[in-house]
């Protein structure tokens, strides 16, 4: 077959995703694999983790993709069915380079994807997904001189064992000063847990059982239909599910978890959704009580109340792009102590392995709670308050969208000097709050946020895009995402 047919599409910034079947054929699986073995083997590396989600044909993908690995000689560790978090940890675990998993995240059924890795903590950047098509468009793929060994391995009790003690959560903090009974009461965090049927569905409730905490389960059997939509805890709708079933059974946190466990949403006792460059600004004191003067990575995306707080807190905040593979090399090239972005993924550098795993987060929560001995909403009304927009997506095909936020980042600075930041799209910071426009990864779409000091204020600059955006006939309708 032609390899060259592969849709070119599936090559995303960070990595591949396509339709099965349609796009992403048995036999494409395995040209991925041939180039991917290729690719590691230029890197000398020699060994590959390999693990998948929790999709009806996942591990169909799975053999043929290991099929054209091993082809190049590459020996495979199959780890089955796991959240990513976990291959990443496969690595660290095992000492192997090599990683593969096979996930479409949070995209609906239908779509599979391949997220690879070539290095501790280190997912593949756009030059090197470019790379990848480049193996397969030209068939320059190598062929070993023997196939490569595929080994299962078992690891969840490793990952568990390994998270938990990385851990401190105080327990009798939260029972202090209260009667024995009460204090037996609320000594235990009682967390729900809202996987809406994906990967980690029944990972993460045993891994926090273990931290010590009660879990209410809350759509946590697998189902390939995903009878209860998508797991995108970036979906305003499934953070609101999981703070009904929150104020239901009383609790005092509600984790939400997307697709394949690498991002976290969280909700307080109150059921209200806080979004995660909120919940960031704890985990960040938390990282600078014990690691002074750090710095912390976080994208464009993120409220102004992060940075305060972390310089707040003696810290040093950087902004960098949005993007997880561009956060995690940002945030290991100026040893960074934590990063993360708004989207959910979370980076511990110093504590743990560097790569972005929902439950590690979810776990730092708990202890950071448990110290602070106080609730959720309490810490997070504590923090500095901006009125801030929900993630907004506007249609805009994927060949303009580059060059329009090239000239919006233009106007802006031309209308507004010195008041742009364009490390990523354009970024229009004011003292009472900011604005931004970027190109989107992976839809064709542009991507607003935007917060202020006041609802009226955070009108006005919405205003000031709204203006300029319609400037441009490319432009869709405005959608609120979360
Ligand atoms: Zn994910």
């Amino acid at each position: 077959m032609l390899y060259m047919q592969l849709e070119k599409t599936m090559f995303r910034e960070y990595d591949i995703r396509g339709l099965v079947d349609k796009e992403l054929t048995k036999e494409a699986a395995k040209a991925i694999g041939k180039a991917f073995g290729t690719f590691l083997l230029k890197r000398k590396i020699r060994d590959c983790i390999i693990g998948h989600d929790a999709r009806e044909y996942s591990e169909r993908l799975q053999d043929a993709f290991t099929e054209g690995l091993t082809s190049t000689g590459i020996n495979a560790i199959d780890i089955g069915l796991v959240i990513t978090p976990i291959t990443y940890f496969a690595q660290v675990h095992f000492k192997v380079k090599g990683c593969a998993m096979i996930t479409a995240s949070h995209n609906p059924n239908g779509w599979s994807g391949f997220k690879l890795g070539y290095d501790y903590a280190k997912t593949l950047l756009p030059e090197d997904i470019k790379e990848i098509y480049g193996i397969i468009e030209k068939e320059k793929f190598i062929k070993g001189k023997k196939t490569g060994k595929v080994k299962k391995k078992e690891i969840l009790n490793d990952y568990i064992k390994d998270l938990i003690s990385k851990v401190k959560i105080k327990p009798e903090n939260r029972a202090k000063g209260k009667s024995e009974n009460e204090a037996q009461k609320n000594k235990k965090f009682k967390i729900v847990i809202n996987a809406r049927n994906g990967t980690a569905s029944e990972i993460a409730p045993p891994l926090f059982e273990k931290a010590g905490c009660e879990v209410i389960r809350q759509f946590c059997r697998i189902d390939f239909n995903s009878p209860n939509g998508n797991a995108d805890p970036s979906l305003d709708e499934m953070l609101n599910e999981t703070g009904k079933k929150v104020r239901k059974e009383k609790a005092d946190l509600g984790f939400a978890f997307d697709g394949d466990g690498d991002r976290l949403g969280i909700v307080d006792e109150k059921g209200n959704a806080i979004y995660p460059d909120r919940w960031l600004i704890l985990l960040a004191k938390g990282i600078l009580k014990k690691y002074p003067k750090s710095k912390i990575v976080f994208d464009v995306k993120c409220t102004k109340a992060l940075a305060d707080e972390i310089s707040k807190c003696s810290g040093v905040p950087v902004m960098w792009k949005t993007g997880h593979s561009h956060i995690k090399k940002k945030a290991h090239e100026i040893k960074a102590a934590l990063a993360g972005e708004r989207s959910g993924h979370i980076f511990f550098l110093k504590g743990y392995y560097g790569y972005d795993d929902a439950c590690f987060a979810g776990l730092k929560i708990l202890e950071f709670l448990s110290e602070e001995n106080k609730k959720m909403s309490e810490l997070i009304d504590d923090l500095p308050k901006y009125y801030s927009s929900p993630v907004i997506h506007a249609h805009c095909n994927d060949k303009a969208k580059y060059q329009i936020v090239n000239s919006l980042i233009k106007i802006f600075k031309k209308k507004f000097p010195g008041k742009v930041n364009d490390i990523n799209g354009a970024r229009l910071e004011f003292e009472d709050g900011f604005g931004l426009v970027r190109a989107s990864s992976n839809l064709p779409a542009l991507v607003l946020v935007f917060e202020a000091k006041s609802q009226k204020r955070l009108d006005e600059i919405i205003e000031v895009f709204k203006k300029e955006l319609s400037n441009f006939k490319e432009i869709g309708e405005w959608k609120f995402g979360g």
